[in-house]
């Protein structure tokens, strides 16, 4: 009985170092009054769980406001000093490891090509292990985990199915644990993208935001603000059709919205246009960036961005029908290639192909953590362990 008792008041202790631990991340600096209008917690509580904090080494004074009359009140924040981690997001171009402090803010970052889209998981070990030493060579300071965002899925059992890297069931976060010596977490690159964007991206302030991963392939996450914190769940929309009788997709499916406006799918719709050019670029992102800046001339490239503009609008046509969103971010590589270039005419086929009294509340908007966006995204899984677990 009496353990029982210890136990409950154990977790209630930890349940509530983790509530002012991850308000004081997500929305810090605030003061003490502040955490107790947000968590609903009593000053009481909130000062002695502050203390510990404050004497555990997660939490620091950061200046102080003044009040209408009363006492200057002091400003708490989450320490960056706290513990490094490492994001690493495995593309299908490249591998990207960045460091972060505990605050997220950055302090390196390696890229390796990959020339191949296929990779043997040993091969995406060893570069991914090389990318967490290159990066953490010199540092001192204690690695608190490290992170992955992978475009395919990880189910419940930890295992990863990722079709357009040839994965199937791969227990990807023990083998890199093992050679790390270091917790990692692996998750879908377009969910861990999505949760960069919202704690410190364009979805900031939203409360059902949409970030859709544009690179070769097309990923989707979902994100709500529930007020006490952002959860998000990945969608396949990439492989939604939406014509029948399509293009053929990488997926065996005809008409998915990814046959239209990946990468890959928007330079071979170029390429087939009567006046089209060789590109002198390497690879699909160069290429790509070269498409975009013919683009603007009026002929065949513009014509083609115009082609994705209008299908990536119906693309999100649909999920603002279906899950009424107040904000969607485009995102991910090619999304900030082609951002710029395509956003009015993507905004323009959302307005003509959604119900107008859904459009109304939704607004389309470019991402603004730009490519390392994966990799920083990668970086919040270990963070999340650490805040929910009350900093232990
Ligand atoms: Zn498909």
């Amino acid at each position: 009985m009496a353990s029982g008792t210890k136990r409950t008041t154990r977790d209630l202790r930890r349940q509530n170092r983790a509530a002012l631990l991850s308000q004081l991340f997500l929305n810090g600096p605030a003061s003490r009054l502040e955490l107790v209008q947000a968590s609903g917690l009593s000053s009481a509580t909130v000062s002695n769980v502050v203390s510990d904090l404050i004497g555990d080494g997660l939490v620091g004074e950061a200046g102080s406001v003044g009040s209408d009359g009363g006492r200057p009140r002091t400003l708490l924040r989450v320490r960056p000093d706290v513990g490094y981690v490492v994001g690493i997001d495995v593309g299908e171009t490249h591998l990207r490891a960045g460091l972060f402090d505990f605050t997220l803010a950055a302090v390196a970052t390696v890229t390796y090509p990959i020339a191949d889209t296929r990779l043997d998981p040993e091969r995406v070990v060893a570069l991914a292990s090389a990318g967490v030493k290159e990066v953490t060579a010199g540092v001192t300071g204690e690695l608190l985990g490290i992170g992955v965002g992978v475009p395919g899925a990880v189910k419940p059992d930890g295992l990863v199915h990722a079709p357009t890297l040839g994965w199937s069931g791969v227990a990807f976060a023990g083998m890199l644990a093992a050679v790390t010596q270091a917790p990692v977490h692996v998750d879908n690159c377009a969910r861990t993208l999505g949760q960069a964007e919202m704690w410190l991206g364009a979805g900031r302030g939203a409360e059902r935001a949409i970030i859709a991963l544009m690179g070769v392939g097309i990923g989707a996450a979902v994100a709500a603000d529930s007020g006490r914190g952002v959860t998000s769940t990945t969608s396949e929309w990439g492989h939604t059709i939406i014509q029948a009788g399509g293009a053929p997709c990488r997926c065996g499916s005809r008409g998915c919205l990814e046959a239209y406006v990946g990468a890959e799918a928007i330079i071979d719709d170029y390429r087939r246009r009567a006046g089209a050019q060789p590109f002198t670029a390497d690879g699909t992102e160069g290429v790509l960036a070269e498409l975009v800046a013919r683009a603007a001339t009026p002929g065949p490239a513009a014509d083609a961005l115009d082609n994705a503009a209008e299908y990536l609008g119906i693309g999100i046509a649909n999920l603002v029908n279906l899950l009424a969103p107040d904000r969607i971010v485009l995102s991910g590589w090619a999304g900030e290639t082609l951002g710029v270039a395509i956003l009015p005419g993507v905004r323009a086929a959302v307005d003509r192909f959604a119900l107008s009294y859904m459009v109304g509340k939704t607004e389309v908007e470019l991402g603004t953590l730009g490519p390392p966006g994966v990799a920083l995204g990668a970086a919040t899984l270990p963070v999340v362990e650490v805040l929910s677990a009350g900093g232990r």
